[in-house]
């Protein structure tokens, strides 16, 4: 019997990679683009607080991550208020994807993961930050701009 290659692949399902983006960074498009690799779709979802406006509206912030992933159907962007674990949970999210620079994030990422795990039985997936792009953050580039200094290397 003629199979290709593909019809054995097992679904490999949607990720959700969740943040404020405020703004999307190099690190950002570096875990977006590996996250790809894993999942058939990636949904990156844009999270805000109604009480704490952020830097840029998330209106903004959607409409620069959209633009970005033009030209790559694969990549879905949605904003959301309110749980994590909600918003994966009505998106059908397979695993959420979460980037890890240094140990503080290590350790405040494995208790949002066990909490989201509790509440809805969906897995975090940590991707290690590239070496390269460890030490960039949005509250870096956020306090650069303030300054009055050129962010555009730190934006994809
Ligand atoms: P949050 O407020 O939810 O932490 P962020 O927008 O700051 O949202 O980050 C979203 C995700 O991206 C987090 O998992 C964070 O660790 C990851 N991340 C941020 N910057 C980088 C980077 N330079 N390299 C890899 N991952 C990163």
């Amino acid at each position: 019997m003629k199979t290709t290659k593909q019809e054995y692949l097992p679904g490999r399902g949607r990720g959700l990679f969740p943040g404020s983006f405020d703004p999307f960074t190099k690190g950002h498009d570096d875990i977006v683009r590996r996250a790809l690799g894993l999942f058939d779709e990636v949904i990156i979802g844009v999270g805000y607080n109604e009480q704490k406006p952020g830097w840029m509206s998330v209106e903004e912030r959607v409409a620069a991550i959209r633009k970005l992933y033009a030209d790559e159907p694969r990549v879905t962007v949605v904003s959301y208020t309110g749980l994590t674990a909600d918003f994966a949970k009505e998106h059908g999210a397979t695993a959420i994807v979460r980037g890890v620079r240094t140990m503080a994030d290590y350790e405040y990422e494995m208790q949002m993961a066990d909490v989201n795990r509790q509440l809805t039985g969906i897995e975090t997936v940590f991707l290690p930050a590239s070496p390269e792009l460890a030490s960039l953050s949005s509250s870096l580039v956020r306090e650069l701009a303030h300054f009055g200094r050129d962010i555009s290397a730190f934006l994809p």
